[in-house]
């Protein structure tokens, strides 16, 4: 439906309306997915410099009866203008602690399990109590749940988040500043959170060893995690020659393709404690 004529600019397309239509389905369809147990959470591994395992990421996922599998790019960003958010993600946190207590009955022991946070969710005024009751019910370690938050969080909040991260902090939960490097990177930052652990975007991963900046930039970067005294991760492993460079330098943990993909809660019992590659 383009309407070029004289003038006129055209603004839709039939793939942009496309587009619109399904976004507005999914908004529509995304607030009784929830209650009718269509979001599931898929885990992946991450390892450490050894090959021990040292725990998981829950990634969310939404299972429509008839749409199929939607991936959290597209629909997390509308649960958070939706306002679902604070909801789902508290669901998460829940699903999260009661999967780590049943993989510790079947000999995963002392795993870490992180869960990616939206800054809505941080926001809210009783995020930590939430927190606190849900560690309480599920008998869940605190030591053993890894918070995962961005730069953007930083970007408008105040010094409330601040505050409210250093309560984490003191409950003992796991701090990790995500996609380390793409953001609005301010040394500053790094200097005033309370953190754990840095997790090096993917996207500057994918091009060490072919691209000399990147190469020089995720070597610099770890160099400077550790120099801070924080942990850091490497998300988006898929290459054995990605794995050597990073072991050379001295990362202490490794999550991508190449190591696991994420799966079912059902499989990680035949996931091995060590992974001889690593
Ligand atoms: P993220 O936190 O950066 O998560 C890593 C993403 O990279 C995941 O995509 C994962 O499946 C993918 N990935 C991992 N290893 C590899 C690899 O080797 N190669 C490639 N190409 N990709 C890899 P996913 O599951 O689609 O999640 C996308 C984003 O959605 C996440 O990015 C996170 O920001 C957000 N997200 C996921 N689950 C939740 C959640 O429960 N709550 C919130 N607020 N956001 C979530
Ligand atoms: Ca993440
Ligand atoms: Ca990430
Ligand atoms: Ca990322």
């Amino acid at each position: 439906a383009k309407a070029a004529g004289g003038n006129q600019v055209a603004i839709y397309t039939e793939e942009d309306a496309a587009q619109l239509h399904r976004t507005e389905e999914l908004r529509t369809l995304l607030r009784s997915a929830p209650a009718d147990n269509e979001l599931m959470l898929y885990y992946q591994p991450v390892y450490e410099a050894e090959g021990r395992l040292r725990g998981f990421e829950a990634l969310l996922r939404w299972q429509h009866p008839q749409l199929g599998l939607i991936l959290p790019a597209e629909f997390i960003p509308l649960a958070e203008q939706g306002g679902q958010i604070v909801e789902i993600g508290e669901w998460v946190i829940r699903e999260v602690c009661g999967m780590w207590g049943r993989v510790r009955d079947k000999g995963h022991m002392d795993l870490i399990v992180s869960v990616n946070l939206s800054p809505l969710q941080l926001a809210a005024n009783d995020f930590v109590e939430a927190l606190q009751r849900i560690l309480i019910e599920t008998s869940m370690p605190a030591e053993c749940l890894e918070i995962e938050i961005t730069e953007s969080i930083l970007i408008d909040s105040g010094k409330r988040i601040y505050n409210v991260l250093e309560q984490l902090r003191e409950m003992g939960i796991r701090i990790a500043l995500d996609d380390f490097g793409v953001g609005y990177a301010s040394l500053t930052y790094l200097r005033r959170l309370p953190l754990h652990t840095l997790k090096i975007d993917r996207s500057f991963v994918q091009h060490i060893g072919e691209q000399h900046a990147e190469t020089a930039i995720v070597r610099s970067m770890i160099a400077l995690v550790h120099e801070l005294g924080f942990q850091v991760v490497a998300e988006g492993v898929e290459s054995a020659e990605q794995l050597a460079l990073l072991k050379q330098w001295g990362c202490d943990c490794y999550q991508g393709y190449l190591l696991g993909k994420p799966m079912k809660e059902e499989a990680i019992g035949a996931l091995p404690v060590t992974l001889e590659s690593v």
